[in-house]
């Protein structure tokens, strides 16, 4: 199978979030399955420059008012196809951001041309290599599987993944003419959501296929609490609709060679931990003592239950834990946390900022990860946090409730605990299960069997690898699609 992928970030190239791992990652996986995962992505400059020489391997003269060309290139065992438009996308700032962190103004331009790129492409622009399938990520290439409607592609199935439905690039309805789509797009059966355009709403009704990144929140995105006024939609596509679990990079991510890690190890022998958790003492101006180290790797948002934190750090400093915290994101939560950091020196530590070395080190050296969500699609940090044993104490919600098995009476006698979920997600029930996690770690026979359970599971990319390969296979046996 030949597959196509479309995201507009892709791990080691450029990445903000989850999305950049998995884009970067399912292609390798999906190799030993005999699956030819192509990959496109904006050619924004840390990409250009991170590639280097690449060849052209088609022109558009005119793609949104300017001239751009897909570049073919490898990298990192990954087969790129870089869209270089560079009124589009070689300019300052991240992504989808200016340098001073607000959108680009022209998101939903640059991002229909991301996605009218790889219809063309599904459309056979490049002459010599036409997919037989595209898998689109979220809103970004969500009109991809749109584009392709109304061009040469039309027969060639999709797949829409959703990796956060809070994000559904909606836009008003004057920026629909600028679009590149035909007036028929503007339709309740395609982009038109309320009046406005939404493009994760024309992906989700458009593509053969919708996936979302675990089963359980394939199930939450059906309700209004999480399907942020989609669920009615999905309720109409549940046949269509599916859940796979992500796993992660098992050679970026390995505890026994780490080159981020002050000392690497491995089971049986964890005895490195203890040089790592010194690393994070003196990183974050931990004082040492006996009690376990928490750690946070986050966006500091609301979904990410960072307010709850703020509200429980007089509890983890009464039940002698520590707390390592490193992330960006909401002014107001980064400011409560940092005076909270400051109020309890030695006791709470936080590092503002994105820093993918040290997060590393964080999992090789604390003892857990809170991992609070409210809403969390699938995760990755908890994953993370297994390979590594560092204990994950979570929300029971999305991914985190499918990959933490909570360390309860049933599951302890039955051997396979692995960490601690909560619910509902409130600061009490976050509480309670830090004080569990307290208790567990001063249980050192307990501790050591939850961190061994955590790091001998499965969280590679195999399974969840064989599921989209079944899922193409699926979709590429229906036939023509229209
Ligand atoms: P989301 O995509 O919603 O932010 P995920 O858990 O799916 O959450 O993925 C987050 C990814 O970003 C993980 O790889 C995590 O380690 C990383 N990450 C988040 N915040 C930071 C940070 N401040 N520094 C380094 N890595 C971070």
């Amino acid at each position: 199978m030949d597959i196509l992928s479309v995201a507009s970030e892709v791990f080691p190239l450029v990445k903000t979030g989850g999305l950049a791992d998995v884009a970067g990652a399912l292609p390798l996986a999906l190799k030993p399955q005999g699956v030819r995962m192509r990959t496109l992505l904006p050619g924004y400059p840390a990409v250009l420059s991170k590639i280097g020489d690449a060849e052209a391997v088609a022109h558009f003269g005119n793609l949104f008012g300017h001239p751009a060309r897909i570049l073919a290139a490898g990298h990192a065992g990954l087969d790129l196809l870089v869209l270089d438009a560079p009124a589009l996308f070689n300019r300052p700032g991240g992504p989808y951001v200016d340098p001073a962190g607000k959108d680009f103004p022209d998101n939903f331009r640059r991002f229909s041309a991301l996605s009218l790129a790889a219809a063309e492409i599904a459309g056979g622009v490049l002459g010599t290599w036409r997919p037989d399938l595209v898998h689109a990520h979220d809103w970004q290439a969500a009109l991809a599987p749109v584009h392709m409607r109304f061009g040469p592609a039309r027969g060639t199935p999709s797949v829409l993944t959703v990796h956060n439905i809070a994000f559904q690039g909606q836009f008003g309805r004057d920026v629909f003419p600028e679009l590149a789509l035909p007036p028929e797009a503007f339709s309740v059966d395609l982009v038109e959501y309320y009046g406005d355009v939404s493009f994760l709403k024309g992906g989700m009704q458009a593509a053969s296929a919708i996936t979302t990144v675990s089963p359980t929140y394939a199930r939450e995105i059906l309700t209004p609490e999480f399907g942020m006024g989609l669920e009615g939609l999905l309720a109409a596509r549940i046949r269509d609709l599916s859940g796979i679990v992500n796993g992660i990079d098992t050679d970026v991510w390995n505890p026994a060679a780490d080159p981020h890690l002050a000392a690497t190890y491995g089971l049986p022998d964890l005895a490195g931990r203890a040089a790592n958790r010194r690393a994070v003492e003196a990183r974050f101006g931990l004082e040492s003592g006996d009690g376990p180290i928490f750690c946070i790797i986050s966006r500091l948002t609301w979904q990410k239950g960072m307010d709850l934190v703020a509200e429980v750090i007089p509890d983890i400093v009464a039940g002698g834990a520590r707390l390592a915290i490193l992330g960006s994101g909401d002014a107001d939560l980064e400011d409560r946390l940092l005076l909270a950091a400051g109020r309890n020196q030695g006791r709470i530590g936080m590092v503002r900022g994105y820093d993918e070395p040290l997060s590393h080190l964080m999992q090789a050296g604390s003892d857990a990860i809170l991992i609070p969500s409210r809403f969390e699609p699938c995760g990755l940090t908890q994953l993370y946090g297994l390979r590594y044993g560092c204990v994950p104490v979570v929300g029971r919600t999305g991914g985190l409730a499918d990959t933490v098995i909570d360390a309860n009476e049933a599951a302890l006698t039955a051997g396979v605990a692995t960490g601690f979920q909560f619910s509902p997600v409130t600061a009490d029930s976050l509480r309670l299960a830090i004080d569990r996690a307290i208790a567990a770690f001063r249980d050192p026979a307990l501790w050591s069997s939850l961190q061994a359970r955590g790091m001998a599971s499965d969280v590679s990319w195999e399974r969840s690898a064989g599921r989209y390969a079944a899922l193409y296979s699926r979709l590429l046996s229906k036939g023509a699609f229209l």
